[in-house]
């Protein structure tokens, strides 16, 4: 008997029978690609946490430094490629066209799966910002030069990322309330559920049935129909052979 093949049996159920299904994702989906999580091993970059770098005040004290983590990020992202949880969910969004994926992660490897349903709250790291004259362009050298300028304006470029402290886009969460508000299902997936706004999303459908797969507890876990301890690829990997029969 392989293992989790009860837990498997159930999720097939629920997401085979969901019409209108959501899911929320975090850093925990690209683990096992080999990107690390924030709070996990390999989070750590030379001594400094992520939340004293990932925050408009950090910037503004030391671009170069702040600059100079995000290329070291963009160096594990672009050795990374689609693990079988992010071809699970592409999968699933050609089975049930209305299904929305709402990531936190901003490494791209959702598209890369082919993946178009698709939300990324927190921006993406391959986008750099203009301080100044607020043009975003696509740059995906490794690295980029320190700190980057942009080619309009000579103002100094940061990245097309959400940090700590700031807002959402109007338009990612917007469309983000809503499918959450109109949802039958809401996957769970990979995600420490604590960083507000997104942690905030799930209160918003109280009546669907949360799933979650996540090899810790999150503060979600108690309202869970079916919450899983493993990691999510390892998980969802056996799935990829169903095709579409669930939902045909
Ligand atoms: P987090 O680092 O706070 O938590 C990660 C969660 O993933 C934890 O709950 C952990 O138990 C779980 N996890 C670890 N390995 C897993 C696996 N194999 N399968 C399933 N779950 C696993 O990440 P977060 O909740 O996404 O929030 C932190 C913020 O960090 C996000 O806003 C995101 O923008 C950013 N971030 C993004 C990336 C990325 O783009 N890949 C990487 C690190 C951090
Ligand atoms: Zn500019």
């Amino acid at each position: 008997m392989n293992r989790w093949e009860a837990e498997r049996e159930a999720f097939r159920k629920l997401a085979g029978a969901a019409r209108a299904p959501v899911a929320i994702v975090g850093a925990g989906l690209s683990a096992e690609s080999g990107v690390p999580t924030f709070r996990g091993p390999g989070g750590l970059w030379r001594s400094h946490r992520p939340e004293e770098l990932a925050t408009p005040g950090a910037f503004q004290r030391d671009p170069r430094l702040v600059w100079e983590w995000y290329n070291w990020r963009r160096g594990r992202v672009a050795q990374a490629t689609p693990n079988p949880a992010h071809r699970w969910l592409a999968a699933y969004e050609r089975q049930v066209p209305s299904f929305l994926l709402i990531t936190q992660n901003v490494d791209g490897l959702h598209g890369l799966a082919g993946s178009r349903n698709l939300v990324e709250f927190h921006g993406n790291l391959w986008v750099v910002r203009c301080t100044r004259c607020g043009r975003e362009r696509e740059d995906r050298s490794v690295p980029v030069p320190v700190p980057p300028r942009c080619p309009d304006c000579g103002g100094l470029c940061r990245p097309g990322v959400v940090w700590f402290g700031e807002a959402i886009p109007r338009d990612a969460l917007a469309r983000s309330i809503a499918a959450v508000q109109a949802c039958d299902l809401l996957l769970v997936l990979g995600t420490s559920a604590v960083v507000h706004p997104v942690a905030g999303l799930p209160d918003l459908a109280p009546e669907a049935p949360l799933v979650e797969i996540n090899p810790a507890s999150t503060p979600l876990t108690p309202r869970a129909r079916l919450s899983v301890r493993a990691p999510v690829g390892e998980f969802l990997a056996p799935l990829l052979a169903d095709g579409t029969e669930e939902n045909g």
